[in-house]
């Protein structure tokens, strides 16, 4: 153990056994990146309170009046309504899910099958209509052309990757729509042909025809990438990524492309295109609807923090203040007693300028719109450990205890930081 940690740790320890809210202790030790450490602080002190911002510094981030002219000059804009009239609701959405390995996607797996698979094998077939001239639709048409209701605003957007397990995405929005914050007892349930019953206790929820925003059903995939997977890149990991990608994670083989006439719309035509949009939805939606809301359907390895665009939904969303709330597989790695501390410390650690893109430009993109990536790195911790802090009540454990097991997490989370091997220190403390 560094002696700076070491420092930190005593510090800590005796902040708490003193009462005095650490962070106050502790602040002036603290490297400029290592912002984790006051919610780490803030564990000891049992006074999770949401820093507050002074309120010219607050506006600023924001940046609220630029959002707002983006928004006026695209709310005439007629793709941005038509993507906002779209969602799928529970019902459509577990249907959907029901269907995988049987009429649909033999193959699929709930452990492997990954939503690009899902997207690539099942979302982009399903959404071509024979005798339409080979023409694609978005999966919410289909819907929409069978009678379904799908051509209505959503309740919440959902930010996800397309690399987690489809299941994970579905149990993470059927678990935020039943009130929970994660979704591994959904997943379980689901995986184990208790579908059923998931969608009668959404039902004696009153919940059953929540809709939701999700890009793979929302999106048209015919207008934009069901016929290829792009140039491969130079990166080394994103060429990894970019190869990954083209395979199916079950089987291993290439995914077919769709031979399907529709008009590939993509940023060469800025008007018409829908991947470009998002942003300006979510501004749209906010207007019409004043209890939108997103949904981070957070993947088993934390990839959505890191990935460029679903950050830069993140952003949109924080600097809208639009409601936002994270749905994690679990919150284990909260626990006081939960020994592994390396996803809790992979969570402490996050940052926005970590964030991965194929194209470097994206990232650069994503980044310009954040005013302070410190003060944007801060919230979104707060966002991550806020209630599920609070909810861990030191019942049971005496001060000491309390202390000790803060320090053990500050300790994991700066061997993370360093690139450490977090289980060691673990064990080690
Ligand atoms: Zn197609």
């Amino acid at each position: 153990m560094t002696g700076t940690v070491q420092v930190l740790c005593t510090v800590i320890a005796a902040s708490h056994l003193l009462c005095i809210p650490p962070v106050l202790m502790v602040c002036g030790f603290l490297p400029q990146h290592l912002a984790p450490a006051y919610h780490l602080a803030d564990i000891a002190s049992q006074v999770l309170q949401k820093p507050e911002l002074p309120e010219s510094e607050t506006s600023s981030i924001r940046g609220r009046a630029k959002l707002r002219r983006a928004l006026s000059k695209n709310a005439q804009n007629a793709k941005v309504q038509e993507l906002a009239h779209c969602s799928i609701d529970l019902e459509n959405l577990l249907d959907f899910y029901d269907k995988l390995g049987g009429e649909t996607m033999k193959h699929f797996n709930p452990f492997l099958s990954t939503t690009a698979d899902v997207v690539r094998q099942a979302v982009i077939p399903l959404s071509r209509m024979e005798g339409m001239e080979g023409r694609g639709f978005a999966y919410t048409d289909v819907l929409a052309a069978k009678g379904k209701l799908s051509q209505q605003m959503p309740d919440c957007m959902v930010t996800h990757t397309w690399s987690g397990l489809f299941l994970h995405l579905v149990a993470a929005i059927v678990s935020d729509a039943l009130g929970l914050d994660e979704y591994h007892r959904i997943a379980s349930k689901m995986s184990s042909g208790k579908l059923m019953r998931v969608k009668q206790k959404l039902a004696a929820k009153g919940v059953l025809h929540n809709r939701y925003w999700i890009c793979c059903f929302c999106v048209n995939q015919h207008a934009s990438i069901c016929n290829g997977v792009g140039e491969a890149p130079s990166d080394p990991a994103a060429l990894a990524r970019w190869e990954r990608n083209r395979r199916d994670t079950v089987t291993g083989q290439l995914l077919s492309l769709c031979d399907c006439k529709e008009p590939k719309v993509l940023n060469d035509q800025p008007d018409k295109c829908e991947l470009n949009k998002f942003h300006s939805m979510m501004l749209w939606l906010q207007q019409q609807k004043p209890n939108f809301r997103q949904l981070v359907a957070a993947d088993g390895d934390f990839n959505v923090f890191e990935r460029a665009w679903c950050v830069a939904e993140l952003v949109a969303a924080h600097d809208a203040d639009i409601p936002q709330r994270i749905c994690l597989y679990s919150n284990s790695p909260f626990d006081f007693d939960e020994e592994d501390l390396s996803a809790y410390a992979k969570l402490a650690s996050i940052s926005v300028a970590n964030s991965v893109a194929t194209r470097q430009e994206d990232k650069e993109m994503v980044l310009q719109q954040i005013f302070s990536v410190k003060d944007f790195d801060r919230e979104l911790q707060h966002l991550i450990f806020g209630n599920r802090l609070v909810k861990q009540k030191s019942i049971g454990y005496d001060s000491l205890a309390l202390a000790a097991r803060t320090s053990r997490r500050l300790q994991a989370v700066w061997d993370q930081v360093r690139g450490g091997d977090v289980k060691l220190a673990a064990g080690l403390l």
